[in-house]
């Protein structure tokens, strides 16, 4: 089933970003991990590999990942937004709420336990989602949010986005220390 999703949203064209990619980035790892990550949209290197964050922010996931323990096949990593923007630009409302058809149909498939947004756009489509408030990537960090879901009990830990993290070194800690609460709740 998953396959099949991610074989349509490979050939997608429902909104214009399908115009400029190179490959659309359905997500990767261990669909049944019970551990999701979801991030804003590819950027220049995910575009060209057709994987997600395998750039810059891609290698400091990985590292922080790994400083717990953890890697790729622990989780499965995937963004809102399946297909790069121009310029790595915030994906439009339009671009979101027509593609987040796929991050819908992902999650009722893989029914996580835990769901770790990066950022802002992954942080507030999840917290609409779920009927809750966003409060801004600074103050969501590391905070830890229970909502029940068709699939059963969901912890929600937010944390910053490694892109924010790579121009502001000072949050280093308080992003690692995220995924040690991820680490803790497995
Ligand atoms: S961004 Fe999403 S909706 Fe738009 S073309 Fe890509 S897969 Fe389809």
């Amino acid at each position: 089933m998953l396959d099949n999703l991610h074989a349509q949203i490979t050939t997608c064209t429902n909104c214009s970003l399908h115009k400029l990619r190179t490959n659309a980035v359905p997500g990767e790892g261990n669909p049944k991990s019970g551990i999701v990550i979801i991030g804003e949209a590819p950027g220049h290197w995910e575009d060209v590999q057709g994987k997600p964050f395998v750039g810059r922010s891609g290698k400091l996931l990985d590292k922080t990942l790994n400083g717990v323990g953890l890697d790729r096949t622990k989780v499965f990593i995937t963004n809102i937004v399946k297909c790069r923007p121009p310029e790595n630009r915030r994906p439009s409302k339009d671009e979101t709420e027509t593609c987040s058809t796929y991050i819908n149909q992902q999650l009722e498939l893989m029914a996580p336990r835990v769901i770790m947004p990066l950022g802002n756009t992954a942080g507030e489509w999840l917290f609409k989602k779920y009927g809750l408030d966003w409060p801004g990537a600074t103050k969501a960090n590391g905070q830890s949010y229970e909502v029940s879901t068709l699939f059963g009990k969901l912890t929600i830990l937010p944390a910053f986005h490694p892109a924010a993290i790579l121009r502001n070194p000072n949050r280093t800690e308080d992003f690692q220390a995220v995924f040690t609460q991820l680490k803790a709740l497995i």
